[in-house]
C-alpha cells in the first residue's frame, strides 16, 4: 500500500518546505504519509463548561488565556502555568512541569480547548500536560471530536501533521488501488481504501477508526499469508525430493543408537518426519520444542534416515561452539559405524578446506556438521538429501531460501530454539509444517529461580561454591564482553577476574565470550565439557544449545538485558540432567515491562507459555516478522492476533482456488504479492 504511492512530499508541502521533522519520523513520500497510523486516539468528545468539569475522566474545556506564569519549585523544577476562563465562576489551570517551551506557545486572551483528566486544587480546576488545540478566533469546535495521537517527533506538532495528512488523502488517496477483491471486502464488511484512510485519520468514532485500521491489518496479513501459501505450493506441493522411506531394519538400527528410548512426543515428531521423507515432495518441517526436549535426538534420526537411504545429509548449527558439540554427539551415536562424517568449521585450513568440499562434491561424505559456512558460495553436493537446520529463532523465509539453493530440492528440517509465539510459528515459518515437542524425558529436575537484590550476592557465591563443592559446574551470564564506557555493565573479562581471585579461588574458572577466537572458545568448551573447569563466564554465546549435564548452577547478571525467551534459553542450560537446577538472577529493570518479564520467568518453566507472554509483553508488528519479510514495519498489534487466522484461512483457501492468482479479481492482490514478496521469498515470476 504504502509503497504503491512513492510520490515526494516536496509537493504537499508548498512553499516552505520542513522536510527535516518528517524524514526524521521516516516519512519521505506520500504512501509513507498516508499510512502513518495513530498510536491511539483520544475521545475529546466530551466537552464542558469548567463549572461542570468533573474529577478523574477526559473532558475537554473551551476558554481564553487569562493567566501565564512559571513557579519554581524546592526541587530546582519548575511548574509553567496557563490558566483558562470560559466566563463562568471558575478557571481550569493546565499544569506543565519543567517544559520552558509551553508558554512561548500560547498568549493572552488567545482561544485555547484544553483536554485532560482535571483535579480540584482548592480553588480552582487543574489539568497536569492537558493535550491543547488552538482555536481560530471567532470558531467554537463544537465537538471537538476523536482525535488521533501520532508517533511525533519533537519538532512537529500535530498541528502541522494533521492539515499535511488531509491534503494528501484529499490528493492522492483516491488513485489508491483497491487491492481486496470485492468478495473479500463485503465478506468482512470492510470499508474502501479511501473511506478507510479518511476513517484512519478522521475518524468519526472510534469504531470507525479501528474498522479502518483492521482493514489494512488484515490486507498486510493477507498479503503475507498469500506469499506464503504461494511458497509452500512451490517449495513443497510442485516440486519432488528423493524418496527416503524408513524400513523397520532401518528404524531399528537407528534407535539402537540412542542411549535412551525415545518419548513420546519424540517418537510422534519422528513420524512426522517420516511420512515427510517418504513422501516424494521436499519435506518442509518445524520442530518447536522447548528447551531441552531433546531435538537433536529427532535430528539425528532424521540425518541418519538419509544416511541409510544413501544420500547425503547436512546439520547446521548457528555457531562453531554448537557445531562442534553436536559433531561430538554424533561422533559419540556412531561410534562404530561407516557412516563418513565431516565436521566443517572455520577451524579447517585452507587445504583442509579444499579437501572436504572435493570429498562432499564426489559423495565420498555421507554426513556433514556445520555452521552457516555450509550454505556458502563453493559447498557442492552429490547427492543432498536432507539438511536439518538447528537451533534457530531467527531462521526466517529468506534465509531458507538461500538454503534451498544448496542443490536440488533435499528436505528440510528446521528445529527451533526456544518455542516461539504462534503469531511467529505463522508468518516467520508460516510455509512450514509443524511438529510440536512438549514433553520433558523422563527424571529431570525443575529448576528453582531466584531474583536476588545486590544484597544478597555474598549468599548467592556461597550457593554456587556449596554447588561445585558437591562436583557440580556452573555458568555466570553477564551481558557484555568488556566494560562499555558509560554503562555500568558487567561484563564478563571483568567478572572472571574478579571471581577467580576473589569468591572463587581455588576453583577453575574458565571464560568463553563471542569474540574470542574459535580455538579458545572450542578450547573453554571441551575443558568445561570435560570438567576440567568448574565455573565458566560467559557471555550469551552459550545462550543457544549448550548441553552439559553437570551443570546445574546459572548466575545471569543484568538479566534486564535480555529477552524473555533468551533468559529461558539460558535457564535451559541447567535442566538437563538428573539433579535440580538452580537458576540466580541480578537484575535492575528499569520498567514495569522489564520487570514483568523476570516475573513471568519466576512464575513459569513452560517455554510455551513464556513464548505467549513475550508476545503479549512486546506485543506489536515486528513479531509478525515483516522483519524479516523484509516488508517494513507492519500496522499490526498483539489484538490482531485473531486476524492472522482469518488472514491465513483466506489466503490459503485462494491459493487452492486460483493457483497462481490468475483471475482477473486477484489481480490487484498478485501484483501487490509480487511487489512486497517475489524477491525476499523468491516466488517464481510466472506469467
Ligand atoms: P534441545 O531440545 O534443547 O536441543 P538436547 O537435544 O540437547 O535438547 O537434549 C537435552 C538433553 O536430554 C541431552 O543431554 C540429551 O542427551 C537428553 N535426552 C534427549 N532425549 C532424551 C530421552 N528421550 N531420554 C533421556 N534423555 C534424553
Ligand atoms: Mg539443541
Amino acid at each position: 500500500m504504502r509503497d504503491s504511492l512513492p510520490v515526494g512530499l516536496e509537493q504537499l508541502l508548498g512553499a516552505a518546505p520542513r522536510l527535516g521533522p518528517l524524514a526524521r519520523l521516516g516519512l519521505r513520500t506520500v504512501g509513507d504519509l498516508l499510512f502513518h497510523f495513530p498510536r491511539s486516539y483520544e475521545d475529546l468528545t466530551d466537552l464542558r463548561p469548567i463549572a461542570a468539569l468533573t474529577s478523574g475522566a477526559l473532558q475537554t474545556v473551551q476558554g481564553e488565556v487569562v493567566e501565564m506564569d512559571t513557579r519554581y519549585l524546592n526541587d530546582g523544577g519548575f511548574v509553567v502555568s496557563v490558566v483558562l476562563n470560559d466566563g463562568g465562576p471558575r478557571s481550569l489551570e493546565g499544569a506543565w512541569f519543567n517544559q520552558a517551551h509551553v508558554t512561548r506557545r500560547f498568549r493572552y486572551g488567545q482561544r485555547l480547548s484544553f483536554s485532560g483528566k482535571a483535579r480540584w486544587q482548592r480553588d480552582h480546576w487543574q489539568m497536569v500536560g492537558p493535550r491543547v488545540q488552538i482555536l481560530d478566533p471567532g470558531v467554537d469546535v463544537s465537538t471537538p471530536g476523536i482525535v488521533p495521537v501520532y508517533p511525533l517527533t519533537e519538532d512537529l506538532r500535530p498541528d502541522h501533521l494533521r492539515p499535511l495528512i488531509g491534503r494528501a488523502i484529499d490528493l492522492h488517496a483516491p488513485s489508491l488501488p483497491e487491492v481486496l477483491p470485492e468478495e473479500l471486502r463485503q465478506r468482512h464488511g470492510w470499508p474502501g481504501v479511501l473511506e478507510a484512510l479518511r476513517a484512519v485519520h478522521f475518524p468519526s468514532s472510534l469504531e470507525a477508526a479501528e474498522r479502518g485500521r483492521r482493514r489494512f491489518v488484515y490486507e498486510e496479513l493477507l498479503l503475507c499469508q498469500l506469499a506464503l501459501a504461494l511458497r509452500r505450493r512451490e517449495t513443497r506441493d510442485r516440486r519432488s525430493a528423493p524418496v527416503l522411506a524408513v524400513t523397520e531394519q532401518i528404524d531399528a538400527r537407528i534407535r539402537r543408537l540412542f542411549p535412551f528410548p525415545l518419548t513420546g512426543d519424540q517418537d510422534r515428531a519422528i513420524a512426522d518426519v517420516c511420512r515427510d521423507l517418504a513422501s516424494g515432495r521436499p519435506m518442509q518441517r518445524l520442530v518447536q520444542a522447548d528447551v531441552g526436549a531433546g531435538k537433536t535426538a529427532v535430528a539425528a534420526y532424521a540425518l541418519l534416515v538419509a544416511v541409510a537411504c544413501k544420500h547425503q545429509a547436512a546439520l547446521m548449527a548457528p555457531t562453531e561452539v554448537l557445531a562442534r558439540q553436536h559433531a561430538a554427539t554424533l561422533e559419540g551415536y556412531l561410534a562404530n559405524s561407516r557412516v563418513r562424517r565431516l565436521l566443517l568449521t572455520g577451524a579447517l585450513t585452507p587445504r583442509e578446506r579444499r579437501a572436504a568440499l572435493d570429498a562432499l562434491k564426489a559423495g565420498e561424505i555421507d554426513l556433514v556438521v556445520g555452521t552457516q559456512s555450509l550454505v556458502q558460495e563453493g559447498v557442492e553436493f552429490a547427492r543432498l538429501g536432507l539438511v536439518v537446520i538447528d537451533e534457530q529463532h531467527k531462521f526466517g523465509v529468506q534465509q531458507r531460501a538461500r538454503v534451498r539453493r544448496l542443490g536440488a530440492d533435499p528436505h528440510y528440517l528446521v528445529m527451533t530454539a526456544t518455542p516461539i509465539p504462534r503469531t511467529v510459528a505463522l508468518t516467520v515459518f508460516g510455509d512450514l509444517d509443524v511438529s510440536l515437542i512438549r514433553e520433558l524425558p523422563p527424571g529431570r529436575q525443575p529448576v528453582a529461580t531466584r531474583w536476588l537484590s545486590e544484597a544478597e550476592r555474598d549468599r548467592a557465591h556461597a550457593l554456587l561454591r556449596e554447588g561445585l563443592e558437591q562436583k557440580k559446574q556452573a555458568y555466570v551470564v553477564c551481558p557484555l564482553i568488556e566494560e562499555a564506557e558509560g554503562l555500568d555493565v558487567k561484563s564478563a573479562t571483568r567478572t572472571y577476574e574478579e571471581l577467580r581471585s576473589g569468591p572463587f579461588r581455588g576453583f577453575r574458572v574458565g571464560l568463553l565470550h563471542g569474540r574470542q577466537d574459535d580455538a579458545t572458545k572450542a578450547d573453554a568448551m571441551a575443558r568445561f565439557r570435560a570438567h576440567e573447569i568448574d565455573l565458566l563466564v560467559c557471555t550469551s554465546v552459550v545462550e543457544v544449545g549448550i548441553d552439559v549435564p553437570n551443570a546445574t548452577l546459572l548466575l545471569i547478571e543484568r538479566a534486564e538485558r535480555f529477552g524473555l525467551s533468551q533468559l529461558h534459553q539460558l535457564r535451559g542450560r541447567v535442566s538437563r540432567g538428573a539433579a535440580p537446577g538452580l537458576c540466580l538472577l541480578f537484575a535492575q529493570p528499569a520498567g514495569d515491562e522489564g520487570r514483568e518479564r523476570l516475573r513471568a520467568l519466576l512464575r513459569s518453566t513452560d517455554g510455551f507459555a513464556l513464548a505467549e507472554e513475550d508476545a503479549r509483553l512486546r506485543g506489536v508488528g515486528e513479531l509478525f516478522g515483516s522483519r524479516q519479510h523484509g516488508a517494513g514495519e507492519l500496522l499490526v498489534g498483539a489484538r490482531d492476533a485473531g486476524l492472522l487466522d482469518v488472514a491465513r484461512r483466506d489466503a490459503f483457501a485462494l491459493v487452492d482456488g486460483d493457483p497462481e492468482l490468475r483471475r482477473e479479481e486477484h489481480a490487484g492482490l498478485r501484483e501487490a504479492v509480487w511487489r512486497r514478496y517475489g524477491e525476499t521469498l523468491e516466488l517464481s515470476e510466472v506469467g
